[in-house]
């Protein structure tokens, strides 16, 4: 069998995920160019991430803040956009406002004032989405905020200076269909809409429901083993 160079691999799997958003957008009736692919590196080596940069990859989403500052360092060359994706601790928060251009998972006002704060240091505004719960409100390990708590929480970053609130973030819940879990997010997200005009982006769908989140309506879809491959550990 020939050699199948790291490259061609992540041509591969970045041609098979383009493909994928490009038939859920027809499907729905959609402008594939409406929906940005942010893809996720996690655990894999800032080698992918310059392999996927000159692949035509514009968008980069970690989330873990120590593995996401050394990589964003390594590839500062790039020009690329990073997304912070994942659970953020307050006291980490003004540390990730100086490299991530985005942050999609404030799902708490505690975060607001340190992000804030990190960003005026390095001068630069942070793309802010709200990460939204899907989940039964017993969920155990339930991640982002109630949808109730939205309204009060869109206040707080548009209050903050140097924050930008552009939306919403969630994950489909496990053992949902997830096209049920995404329309309720698309009316979480019209609620926000009401109120906030300019916080059009919807982060929604990861390698297994992309599509569904795509014919949802999806603005950014966060996508790694479909890209990369399957990680080390299941983070
Ligand atoms: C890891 C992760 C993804 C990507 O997951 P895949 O199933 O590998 O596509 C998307 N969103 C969040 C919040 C993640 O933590």
């Amino acid at each position: 069998m020939a050699h199948v160079s790291r490259r061609d691999e992540l041509e591969g799997g970045l041609a098979r995920v383009r493909e994928s958003i490009a038939g859920a957008a027809a499907d729905a009736g959609r402008d594939p160019g409406e929906v940005t692919l942010v893809v996720v590196t996690k655990f894999f080596p800032a080698s992918d991430v310059r392999l996927l940069a000159e692949l035509g990859v514009t968008d980069v989403g970690e989330n873990r803040h120590q593995e996401a500052e050394a990589k964003a360092a390594e590839c500062a060359d790039l020009g690329l956009r990073w997304h912070f994706i994942g659970g953020l601790q307050s006291n980490k928060a003004a540390a990730v406002a100086a490299y991530a251009d985005v942050v999609e998972s404030v799902d708490r006002r505690k975060l607001v004032a340190p992000l804030s704060k990190g960003a005026h240091q390095c001068d630069h505004a942070v793309d802010v989405l709200l990460q939204v719960s899907l989940d039964p409100p017993d969920r155990e390990g339930r991640s982002g905020a109630d949808p109730a708590d939205v309204p009060a929480l869109a206040a707080a970053v548009e209050e903050a200076g140097l924050l930008r609130l552009r939306g919403l973030m969630a994950v489909a819940p496990l053992g949902e269909d997830p096209a049920a879990a995404f329309a309720r997010l698309v009316e979480v997200h019209a609620g926000l809409l009401a109120d906030h005009p300019d916080a059009t982006w919807l982060s929604a769908g990861m390698s297994g429901d992309l599509e569904h989140a795509v014919r949802a309506g999806a603005t950014h879809v966060r996508v790694g083993s479909a890209v990369l491959g399957s990680r080390p550990t299941n983070h």
